[in-house]
């Protein structure tokens, strides 16, 4: 069965890059990078890679955000005239 079969696009799926499953269902062990969002110090969403980020938050607020979203991850902190003002990026492993 294909995995879009199980899960439908409004769930909140992230993909092992070692498994394929879901990391909550992760039968690998693999470690996978999370990017979590932030704004003002709220969690927003997890994501496994910077783009997925950007389509998620562009569909959000606009604008074309990909580079922006790289140097957040850098630890750029954008000043209040940017669109990304008040946006985090933190990495951290699905596990330990
Ligand atoms: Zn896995």
């Amino acid at each position: 069965m294909n995995k879009e079969d199980v899960y439908g696009p409004e769930l909140d799926y992230i993909e092992c890059e070692g498994c394929g499953w879901d990391i909550g269902l992760c039968v690998c062990g693999e470690k996978t990078k999370i990017y979590s969002l932030y704004k003002n110090g709220i969690h927003l969403h997890d994501f496994t890679s910077i783009k997925k980020c950007a389509e998620w938050l562009e569909n959000l607020i606009g604008g074309s955000l990909y580079q922006g979203l790289c140097g957040l991850r850098n630890g750029w902190k954008p000043k209040e005239h940017s669109q990304l003002y008040g946006y985090e990026i933190k990495t951290t492993y699905s596990k330990d």
